[in-house]
This record gives structure tokens, sequence and C-alpha cells, in this order.
């Protein structure tokens, strides 16, 4: 790992350019230097403080601002209010609130002005200093603290970099929420590191990405779904190198839609809050709908069966990922307890995800342990298989698959559709003959839209509360 973290602001390069651009707004390395060395003379000493994450570059100069002060920097999602804010807020133990100041704000404000300067130079923190503290997106639960330290970023962005060519060269492009790790540590810190020219778009829509020209663009998998639907779009992103997909999985068809669009197939990774990225498909291997590649330089990975014995990689025996290597979090913010039960003794972390490897190497996400593996008649079942059989259906956008408890099999399985007035009785029948018997859904609910996220993932707890 260099000294610094974010390599590009300490070299001599193009300064007439911009470097960061959000909406309307840019900053080339000299001033974004400037600005955040502001903020790193305001808040020096600190030693946690909140950020009012919004897609603006004021978000940017405040992060940049904490990594320069070696202050573990608190993206709070901008929408948050009330309990959500108060729970950061005290949870985080954040001293200063970077933002403009909001009625009800426990800690001082202070707010960002992005032309403000300060020529004041720091001496680089340590690598295992808390760079971030990332709040999980609570799909399972109530979010989580996960502390970053510096080395963790500068890890998974280099293994990024190798995997994906990652280059000065490239322009990126996105739209991604900035307080969740593919926002902010990939769609930031992995620009700032890199060198490469970061465009936010505000908003993630087809039209705004086609518009931006970029040669990387990353998304979820809701992002790629919406650009596929608008055909124009798609097909003026076919000069860009890189599509790449995370935070869910990508459903096969946008997959394969995509690479009839664009003529090229997306990159998949998988990460998460407390690991960074760890898998990726590479841009010199295969690109495999479904899966989403190998790890990356540095990361281990194993499989644990339910009965504990380490699975083998055949490509169809089902355990819990286990990683461990360089990207992995410090532990989770005032929760010691949770720390040691996602822990291994021997130092792997316990993803809660279910996945396959085939011989090679590749890893299938399977689903999440809690929510994605149905346990029903005496089988365990991922919905996401499932929902693939369903997705394959003409009439079927969406699909999520969940175990509702049931008296006779332990939970049944139920499926949610979106699409346009699809016939339950023809989409049973049509999964039948991909699915075994007690792999089919016993029930197929429509609905208008799906519960999701702002990173898009599917709330199956809200659709079990139904
Ligand atoms: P919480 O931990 O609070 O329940 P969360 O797990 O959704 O929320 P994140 O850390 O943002 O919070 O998300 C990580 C999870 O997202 C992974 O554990 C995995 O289930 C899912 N995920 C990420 N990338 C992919 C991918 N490419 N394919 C499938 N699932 C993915
Ligand atoms: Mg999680």
């Amino acid at each position: 790992m260099p000294a610094t973290l974010l390599t590009a602001l300490s070299e001599a390069r193009d300064d007439a350019a911009p470097l960061v651009t959000v909406g309307d707004d840019t900053l080339t390395r000299e001033e974004l230097v400037g600005a955040a060395a502001a903020v790193a003379d305001r808040i020096s000493g600190a030693e946690r403080v909140a950020i009012d994450a919004r897609a603006d570059v004021k978000t940017v100069v405040a992060v940049v601002g904490c990594l320069l002060a070696g202050v573990a920097a608190v993206p709070v999602p901008p929408d948050s209010g009330g309990r959500e804010l108060q729970h950061i807020l005290a949870d985080s133990g954040a001293e200063l609130w970077l933002g403009d100041p909001r009625p009800g704000l426990p800690i001082p404000s202070v707010p960002i002005d992005p032309s403000r300067r300060s020529a004041t130079v720091r001496p680089e923190p340590p690598a295992d200093a808390p760079a971030l503290i990332v709040y999980t997106s609570g799909t399972t639960g109530a979010p989580k603290g996960v502390v970053l330290p510096r080395r963790a970023i500068a890890a998974s962005v280099d293994g990024l970099a190798r995997a994906w060519d990652w280059t000065p060269g490239d322009r990126l492009v996105h739209g991604l929420p900035l307080f969740h790790v593919h926002g902010l540590v990939l769609g930031v810190l992995g620009a700032l590191r890199i060198g490469s020219p970061l465009v936010h778009t505000v908003r993630p829509t087809p039209d705004r990405y086609a518009a931006a020209q970029g040669t990387l663009y990353f998304g979820v998998p809701t992002v790629w779904s919406r650009v596929c639907a608008e055909p124009a779009a798609a097909r003026a992103l076919s000069s860009a190198r890189l599509l790449v997909s995370g935070s869910a999985p990508l459903p096969v068809p946008v997959f394969e839609d995509l690479v009839a669009l664009t003529g090229s197939a997306p990159i998949e990774r998988y990460g998460m809050s407390e690991t960074v990225i760890t898998i990726s498909t590479r841009v010199d291997g295969e690109r495999r709908p479904g899966w989403v590649g190998l790890p990356l330089d540095g990361v281990r990975t194993r499989l644990r069966t339910e009965s504990g014995e380490l699975a083998p990689h055949d490509g169809e025996t089902l355990g819990q990922l286990e990683i461990a290597g360089p990207t992995l979090f410090s532990g989770y913010l005032n929760n010691p307890v949770k720390t040691a039960e996602t822990m291994t003794p021997d130092g792997w972390f316990r993803t809660g995800d279910i996945a396959v490897v085939d011989r090679g190497g590749f890893h299938r996400i399977v689903g999440r342990e809690s929510v994605d593996m149905i346990k029903s008649g005496g089988y365990r079942i991922g919905a996401g298989e499932v929902e693939h059989a369903l997705l394959a259906h003409p009439g079927v956008r969406e699909a999520a698959v969940v175990g509702e408890p049931d008296a006779d099999l332990g939970q049944r399985i139920v499926a949610y559709v979106v699409g346009d007035n699809p016939d339950t009785t023809a989409i049973i029948d049509f999964v039948a003959a991909s699915l075994s018997v007690h792999k089919r859904p016993r029930e197929v609910r429509v609905v208008d839209s799906l519960p999701r996220n702002e990173m898009g993932k599917v709330q199956k707890k809200a659709l079990l509360a139904d």
C-alpha cells in the first residue's frame, strides 16, 4: 500500500482539469485539496464527525477533509431524520456535524464551503486508523456501524484496479448514494486513489448515464434494469469500457439485455460494508451471468456447510461464505459481542451469505442465510434459484421469493412478482418445467412493486411482515 490513501491528490497532474464533478459543480485536484485541508483545520482534534452525505461536491470535500485530518467520517443518509438520525449520531458518538445546520441536531454544525482554502499539510495517519464508520443497509436488522480502516479501503481499491485495469485514463460515472461503501468507497475514494476523474450524476438515471460519456460505470441492478428499459440510453453506453454491477444480485435477463444492447457483458462484483469489495469478474476473464467471479488479489475465501465442514469447490455444494484478507473491517462500533460472533477463531469473517464455488474458483452468491434460505418440507432451498426460474417467464419483470411460516412444511414458498398482468397459474406451470416439486412456489402474488431500499435491495422482512 502506498503511503498515501488518496494517491491522486498528492500527485502532480493536470490541475486545470476537473477531478470531481457532482451535478453541475466541479473541483480540480488543487481545489479539492485546498478545500478539504480547510475542513481538516476545522475538525482536527475530533475523533469522529458526521457528514450530511448528500449528492454534492460538499460531501466529497468533507470526507476528504476527514481523511486528511485522520478523523473518522460517519456518512449520514441525507433524508434520514428523527429516530434514524438520532440513532446514528448517538451510536457513532460524532462530535460535529459537517453540513448545514438542521433542527434538533445535538452537536455543533460546521457548514462546508468548497471555495475555502487551506495550505496546511498533515502527515498521513497510520494504515489501521479508522477512516470511515459506515452504517449497513439494515436489510436483516438494525443498521450496524462498521469501522473501516484506511488499509481496507486501499486494499480493496487496489484489488479492483488490477481486476478491472482501472487507471487514471478512465472516466468514472455513477449516481450512487454517497453514504454506503458502493458509492463512497469505490465511487469516490476509489477514483481519488486511482486518479480517474469522477462524474457523479446526482441521480442514476439512464439519460444522465448516457450523457456523461464515461469509460467505467457503476450501478446497482435496478439501475441496469432501468437502463435496459431505455434502449437508446443503453446503446449510448456501448462505447464504455466497463459497466459494473453490485450491491444485490444482477438478474440474468438484465445481464443478457445489457449484452444485447451494449455489445459487451457487465462486470459483477460482490462485497459488503464489513469487507469492502472482495470478489469480482475480471476484465480479461470470463463474465458468467449469475456469478460474481474470483477473489481479488490478497483476499481468501472458503465455504462452510451447515454441519461445519469446509465445502468442496464443486460448483454445487452450498456453504456460508467466509472471507479473510486485508479488506476486512476492524469491528462493529460499540458492539464487541457482535464483532466476536461474526469472526471465526482463526480470524475469518462470516458473511452470512450462502454461496457455491466451482472448480475454477468462480463464486455464485445464492443469497442470505437469514432471509433467502428457505427450509420447506425438510429441504433447504435458495430463494435465488426460484427467483431465477420466475424471471425466465416473459410476463415476470421482478421476483422475490420468501419462506412463510407453515404448520405442515415449516416454511412454504411464496413468490411476489411484478409484471404486466401476469397469469399466476401459468407462472406456476411455467416454473414447474425447471424446478423440482419441493422448490416450486405454493403461491404467486402479483404486486405493483417490490419493497426496495435506496440501493435497490429487496426488503424481504417487509414482505414477510405483510
Ligand atoms: P444489513 O447487514 O444491515 O442487513 P446489508 O447486508 O444489505 O444490510 P450491505 O453491507 O450494504 O448491507 O450489503 C452487503 C450485502 O449485499 C451482502 O452481504 C450480499 O448479501 C449483498 N450483495 C452485495 N453484492 C452482491 C452481489 N453482487 N450479488 C448478490 N448479493 C450481493
Ligand atoms: Mg449485512
